[in-house]
């Protein structure tokens, strides 16, 4: 591992992790302007010896090249004068992730292995339905909670993503499906084309945990529901926790999108064992949260995530324990049943079809929606909890490495014994 990897400290198991970071420099001293906020691109230009007139108009310009029409080259920005592109290019870059690999489900999901500038993998998924089009976003390598069921859990290196690397997954999706609006036409996130690739909607739901990387996911949030930029409404995107409540009634207040909670047990110990994290905040303190969480209301509910783990959390008892705890807490919810989505190695399988029917039916019966997800792109990994990269892999080797030292070591005292 090189030395000025930034990688976080592997704090236990619920802490979470400092995410403040300064606005990047590459390594060739240019300045990343993905990510960054309208303002932050204003003193960018100062600093870089704009007046702040010229700054604040240029500013406004590039802002919207960047965020409208998905530009990456200053040549390309015919508003801004061209003896000042050569000038630009020198001072500042736009980039988008590198792309690893890109896979393609028989279903039509999709799966994009996306590196770091400083050599971090991490993935981000497109599920296209009949009626839109979902971006799975990351917002972290990896994740520091361990949640039994899930492989990103199993990850051993783990860093926050920049505002930049999580915005930057959407214009790579808006690149990939060639769905950046062309020149006099608005940004839309209302129509959707009749091959299903229009993209839609965003789910915070790929890997990580996003209330762990709060001003990161915030700032890149609001770039993506900007209305001169990505402008997606906010009704448009979910954001996934398995709990982290002191951070829950900021994301209402200061992001605003809709909630889902990985709920996935109606117990203390099965939650205890399967989602750690309810060992530091329980489910009573949990439901709270999700009772005062702003803007859910009947007609924006907040989703339950239960994922179907066989004799695990899967009885009728279970269910009609999550039905009384929804009433209790008089909780606007809906329910999403994941099957479990198995991966090498998991400890758990998933429950059966007829399991998930009765399941499902006494939640329906005590009126809550309770559909069945349908996992998509199982086929590439791509599905629910799958999601995880070769930094498992590097750190198997560091760990093989150190198996190798250790039976050295042990072959050295066997020899002096
Ligand atoms: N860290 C956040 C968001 C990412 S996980 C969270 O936990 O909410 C997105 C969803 O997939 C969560 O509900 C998670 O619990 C669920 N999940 C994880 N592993 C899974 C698996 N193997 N099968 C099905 N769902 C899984
Ligand atoms: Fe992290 Fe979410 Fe996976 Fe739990 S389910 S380990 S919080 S990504």
């Amino acid at each position: 591992m090189s030395a000025d990897t930034q990688l976080m400290p592997i704090p236990g198991p619920v802490d979470p992790v400092p995410v403040k970071r300064a606005a990047q420099c590459r390594a060739d001293g240019r300045i990343e302007l993905v990510g960054l906020a309208k303002d932050q691109i204003r003193f960018a230009l100062e600093g870089a010896g704009l007046d702040p007139k010229q700054a604040k108009l240029r500013a406004k310009q590039i802002w919207h090249w960047i965020y409208h029409r998905g530009t990456t080259e200053f040549a390309a920005m015919t508003d801004i004068a061209k003896a000042q592109h050569g000038w630009l290019t020198a001072q500042f870059v736009i980039t988008r992730p590198a792309v690893i690999e890109a896979q393609v489900s028989t279903d039509g999901t999709r799966k994009w292995l996306l590196q770091t500038h400083d050599g971090h993998d991490y993935e981000m998924v497109f599920i296209p339905d009949a009626d839109r089009g979902t971006l799975c976003v990351s917002s972290q390598v990896g994740c520091t909670l361990n949640c039994t069921f899930c492989h990103t859990g199993t990850m051993k290196l783990v860093r926050n993503l920049e505002p930049a690397e999580i915005v930057g997954q959407v214009m790579l999706a808006r690149d990939a499906l060639g769905e950046w609006p062309k020149e006099g036409e608005a940004q839309s996130d209302t129509s959707y084309t009749s091959d299903g690739r229009m993209l839609t909607n965003i789910v915070m739901m790929g890997m990580g945990e996003p209330l762990y990387n709060f001003d990161h996911v915030k700032q890149a949030l609001k770039i993506v529901m900007d209305g001169d930029g990505l402008g997606l409404s906010k009704r448009r995107i979910t954001l996934s926790t398995s709990g982290v409540v002191p951070m829950m009634a900021r994301a209402g207040e200061e992001i605003g999108v809709n909630l889902a909670v990985s709920l996935h047990a109606v117990t203390k110990e099965v939650r205890d064992e399967i989602v750690p994290i309810n060992k530091k905040y329980g489910i009573d303190e949990l439901l709270t949260a999700c009772a005062a969480y702003p803007g859910a209301n009947n007609a924006r509910r907040i989703t339950f995530e239960y994922v179907m783990l066989k004799d695990k959390n899967d009885s009728d008892a279970d269910a009609r324990e999550l039905v009384r705890l929804i009433k209790h807490y008089d909780l606007p919810a809906k329910v999403n049943l994941i099957p479990f989505n198995p991966w090498p190695g998991a400890p758990y399988e998933c429950s059966t079809a007829e399991r998930i029917r009765s399941f499902s039916n006494i939640i329906f019966q005590g009126g809550i929606s309770a559909p069945v997800r349908t996992p998509r792109g199982r086929d590439i990994d791509a599905a629910c909890g799958q999601l995880k990269t070769s930094a498992e892999k590097r750190s198997r080797a560091d760990l093989d490495r150190e198996a190798a030292a250790l039976r050295e070591a042990a072959d050295g005292l066997h020899d002096a014994a």
